[in-house]
């Protein structure tokens, strides 16, 4: 194992570094910087976020571009706002005593004439979002044709995004003698072939196994029918009571309701994703990181680049579409050589995602169970036994123990330690005291009948173009639906099934009276059979007469809402988690 002074940096970057408390260096460090310190070369390192990887290739590009000079050097390409802010900081830190440098950080959202001003005054090194970037190129706002050094930091990402034409347009404008350091998580074909494309010869290094996700990460999988997912985020971060979590959603709204919901039943939470303003996800970003938020829901998108070292927790909320992105969500968890748990809350109809994922990140999920309600009601009352040992004692207190002791003076001391904990106890205790087992097996249907559910029929179906999971998200859309409100969609070639709560049959029946898709009324009637091909209810939805007419018609592509259709359902409880709130407590 080398030390930092035995990768060649120099005085000022040493200093910086014990400065900055760092020890010894990272793996992706100890391989990478003495290869680019040592060599003008192109370079592919495959290296998890979180890894130390901004200073693998910070150090080199630091120690070798001249700050006396006030020409553009180095280029560093990262796909999003907030990654861009964090290497820029980093860069900064990491270069506070070699004077005379500056790091400029260029990107959307933000006043273009500030950073061509603060480019103006000679930035040695810009780190940019492509997008910006492009825009500053076009308009002659930077001049990149003498660069040295160009990073693409997360070039896994940047594709994902779409930025592959933005970023072959800003390299076009660079020399082509310059060193190219590409720095990803993955290796799709996309990425090896820019690869291939743009570097010479590049020198290859990989930090772990390709695509395998970070070391200290143990990841785990709840199987639960999918309209118990909430009921089971809930469970689990109540049976963690230090949680300091990002749970991903699938969708915007979806990550917003989820977001709403734990608000409202007392948890500190907060969402981000791209429909919220830069100012307000700064807020929330400010928030989570000074810990006021607990619990952050994002989407895949919109945690890019989340600086936060301490996530105790990742939980997929729902898996993404790409199970590639898997990797990048347990990712922001075991960062800086800290341990942490990634949790997929799986429904029967994903659990066979769980295999592919392994495949990918070579590690092995554990199945585990939701907890119990008594099983949390022990970990909260030993968490707080916990923090009530811990606490150092307040003497600010001494003057009200007087009367303290007066009520308690004939209360034995085990009297007093009872009383006390079940304060805290029996407030869980009756919340949690009915709750049914969210746990289904693999052998279960996976949605498994509450009872309470109904099972409709819809003429539309495959014909139409929809599978059982763009049906499912279609009726969602429309009848603004939450992601486990309907279920049990199957798909027909003409037609189709689906099953909600009993509680959304007049809302589902009254709002599809009235609604087109592709100029053809749909036809929504509640189903006698559970499954496929049965006989109908002739209790039908209450329908217009003329619900056929105009079959085919070319009324518009999609389908019409009607105007009327503005309110939001609410949920009532549907898990067997009594009441949609659990008991408040002070978090922070
Ligand atoms: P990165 O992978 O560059 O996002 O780095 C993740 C975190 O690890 C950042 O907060 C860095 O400041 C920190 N870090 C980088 N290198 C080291 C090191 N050698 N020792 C300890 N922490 C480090």
């Amino acid at each position: 194992m080398s030390t930092f002074q035995d990768l060649g940096l120099n005085d000022d970057l040493l200093q910086a570094i014990t400065d900055l408390g760092f020890t010894k260096p990272s793996e992706v460090q100890e391989k990478a910087i003495p290869i680019l310190l040592n060599s003008e070369t192109d370079l592919v390192a495959l290296a998890q976020t979180g890894t130390g990887k901004t200073a693998a290739f910070g150090f080199p590009m630091l120690q070798k571009i001249d700050v006396n000079s006030r020409t553009t050097q180095g280029v560093i390409l990262s796909p999003t706002r907030e990654l861009c802010l964090q290497i820029t900081n980093e860069m900064k830190l990491y270069g506070k005593y070699c004077k005379g440098l500056n790091v400029v950080a260029v990107y959307g959202g933000a006043s273009i004439t500030d950073q061509a001003r603060e480019i103006k005054r000679g930035a040695q090194i810009i780190v940019a979002t492509p997008g910006r970037m492009k825009d500053m190129i076009n308009r002659r706002l930077v001049d990149i044709s003498k660069i040295q050094y160009s990073v693409l930091d997360e070039a896994d990402e940047m594709l994902n995004m779409g930025f592959k034409e933005d970023i072959t347009d800003i390299l076009s404008h660079t020399p082509t003698d310059k060193s190219t350091w590409l720095f990803s998580a993955t290796m799709p074909r996309e990425v090896a072939s820019i690869a291939k494309n743009f570097m010479h010869n590049p020198q290859e290094i990989t930090v772990g196994n390709k695509n395998e996700s970070t070391s200290q990460v143990s990841h785990e999988y709840y199987l639960v029918n999918a309209r118990d997912r909430y009921q089971a985020l809930k469970r689990l971060a109540d049976a963690n009571p230090d949680i300091f979590s990002v749970i991903f959603c699938r969708t915007k709204r979806d990550t917003q309701k989820v977001a709403e919901r734990l608000i409202e039943d007392g948890y500190s939470a907060g969402a981000l994703h791209g429909d919220l303003s830069q100012n307000q996800r700064d807020l929330v970003m400010k928030s989570f990181r000074n810990k006021q938020i607990q619990m952050l829901v994002a989407t895949d998108v919109a945690a890019r680049g989340i600086d936060v070292d301490d996530v105790t927790h990742v939980i997929n909320y729902q898996l993404p579409d790409e199970i590639e992105t898997y990797t990048h969500r347990s990712g922001r968890t075991g960062r800086a050589g800290k341990t942490g748990v990634s949790m997929v809350i799986v429904s029967k109809s994903e659990v066979r995602k769980i295999k592919s994922i392994e495949r990918i990140i070579k590690k092995q999920f554990t199945k585990k169970e939701i907890p119990n309600g008594m099983e949390i009601c022990e970990v909260q009352l030993m968490s707080l036994a916990n923090k009530v040992h811990n606490t150092e004692v307040n003497h600010d207190i001494d003057a009200y123990l007087g009367d303290i002791n007066t009520l308690f003076e004939d209360t034995s001391k085990e009297e007093l330690i009872k009383k006390f904990f079940s304060v805290e106890f029996t407030r869980f205790y009756n919340y949690y005291q009915k709750a049914l087992d969210l746990n289904i097996s693999t052998s279960n249907d996976d949605h498994k009948d509450s009872g309470n559910s109904v099972r409709y029929f819809i003429n539309v179906g495959k014909k139409d173009g929809f599978d059982w999971m763009s049906l499912k998200d279609f009726l969602k859309e429309v009848l603004e639906l939450g992601q486990d409100d309907v279920f049990k969609v199957e798909a027909k070639d003409t037609f189709s099934f689906f099953n909600t709560e009993k509680e959304q049959q007049e809302k589902i029946l009254s709002f599809f009276t009235d609604y087109k898709y592709n100029g053809r009324f749909v036809n929504v009637e509640v189903s006698e059979k559970r499954r496929g091909g049965g006989r109908r209810d002739r209790n039908r939805g209450r329908r217009r007469d003329d619900r056929r007419s105009g079959s085919g018609s070319n009324s518009g592509n999609k389908g019409g809402r009607r105007s009327d259709n503005k309110s939001k359902s609410r949920r009532s409880n549907k898990s067997g988690d009594f009441a949609s709130s659990r008991p408040r407590r002070s978090r922070r």
